[in-house]
């Protein structure tokens, strides 16, 4: 019999974002008080204004295919945001609207890699990076950063992981899962490797919006020495509450943006016509975005603060995101058997630490995008099976 199945596709596993968020569901199901703090999803509504403007999309028939690189209003609205918010000089055909963030990254992956490429990425990482460079055909190298120096990067710990076959390295910040805002200093040091290399980034900068203590964020696309190398990319999820309407973006120098237009083109022609024509007013959405960010903050506040009293729990302010990612000392547990304990005793859902891949063994991930109320309760359920610090 011949091979069945493609050894890419063997060759990568299911989220376990979703693995765990479907234990958590099985026993809500059953009647159980579950705090699911698995999945990275905001708890609010999409803004109004957005919601009635996909309305009238499609009561005014803008219900058909649109051009694959996006809704001209669109781009040239992101083009703008990228002038005006990120010092990004990007023109609308350097823009292309996609089918999510995620899609962004696996079409622009799918644009730039041949077979057995190499792509650095820094972890702990998102989990979704990993399996997508593969898909490409492309071969991960992961660069360890540390908890102890809170996830600094740093001229050698670069120049240790790169090759003849580097081709790109990703950046994400604010980063999913640590939290960590990148520095100026830190720009620097990329912005110079990637020269000195003749590399790519990749930058992931879908948690822009979601920044504490006064901290900006910094767009390595706004660096004129680098720009042409920079990807940048983004989505409507995190800041505007928009995970169901699908919608990201990239950014790129023409050359580069015309090969990912041609893959969307490919594979699935364009995003949804209403959702691009709803997203042209979610930029004027300014009061809204910051009253959610607000909330995060105080929510960081409490999840860290509940957190730090519990017995062996060592859990550090995410400086940007919504995901915190205690270090759990229990029993000798690691992460996996850890969100199981979680899940089953204390009634709480976190995603496995070890999915992100370098120093997370010990830890697991909670998104605190949801209620004070949930974060409350989940905080007392695990204190209560961990006990609290003494005093
Ligand atoms: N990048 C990071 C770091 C994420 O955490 C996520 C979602 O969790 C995404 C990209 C993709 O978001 P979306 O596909 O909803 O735009």
């Amino acid at each position: 019999m011949k091979e069945l199945f493609s050894r890419r596709v063997l060759g990568i596993e299911e989220p376990p974002t979703m693995v765990f968020r479907e234990l958590a569901a099985r026993l809500a199901g059953e009647g159980h008080q579950v705090v699911s703090m698995v999945g990275g999803e905001p708890d609010f509504n999409t803004p109004r204004p957005i919601i009635e403007a996909a309305y009238k999309a499609m009561i005014d028939g803008h219900t058909r295919y649109i051009n694959p690189p996006g809704l001209p209003e669109l781009r040239a609205r992101i083009a703008r945001k990228l002038r005006e918010e990120n010092g990004i000089q990007a023109t609308p055909d350097e823009v292309i609207v996609t089918a999510s963030g995620k899609y962004a990254i696996y079409i622009a992956l799918c644009a730039i890699l041949n077979e057995g490429d190499e792509v650095m990425l820094l972890e702990p990482a998102w989990v979704s990076y990993k399996p997508q460079i593969e898909l490409c055909g492309g071969r991960p190298v992961s660069v360890p950063l540390d908890f102890s120096d809170n996830y600094a990067i740093t001229k050698e710990k670069l120049e240790a992981h790169v090759g003849e076959r580097t081709k790109a390295i990703v950046l994400n910040f604010p980063n999913n899962p640590t939290g960590r805002v990148l520095t100026r200093e830190e720009a620097d040091v990329v912005a110079d490797f990637t020269l000195k290399h003749d590399i790519l980034i990749i930058s992931d900068e879908i948690y822009e919006k979601i920044i504490y203590d006064g901290r900006k964020h910094i767009s390595p696309g706004a660096n004129e020495a680098i720009k042409d190398r920079v990807i940048t990319i983004n989505g409507f999820s995190k800041a505007f509450a928009m995970c169901g309407w699908r919608l990201g973006y990239v950014a790129a120098n023409r050359e580069i943006a015309k090969q990912i237009i041609k893959v969307q083109s490919q594979v699935i022609t364009c995003p949804a016509s209403f959702s691009q024509y709803a997203a042209v007013v979610a930029f004027d959405c300014v009061d809204e975005v910051a009253a959610m960010a607000k909330s995060y903050w105080e929510r960081r506040d409490a999840i860290v603060e509940g957190l730090g009293k519990v017995n062996g729990v060592t859990c550090r302010k995410p400086e940007g995101a919504f995901y915190v990612i205690p270090q759990i000392e229990h029993e000798d547990m690691k992460a996996w058997d850890l969100s199981m304990f979680l899940l089953k005793e204390a009634r709480v859902g976190t995603t496995p630490g070890d999915s992100f891949g370098y120093g997370m063994e010990r830890c697991v991930r909670m998104s605190f995008a949801c209620s004070m109320d949930e974060i409350n309760a989940a905080v007392a359920n695990i204190a209560a099976v961990l006990g609290r610090k003494q005093s």
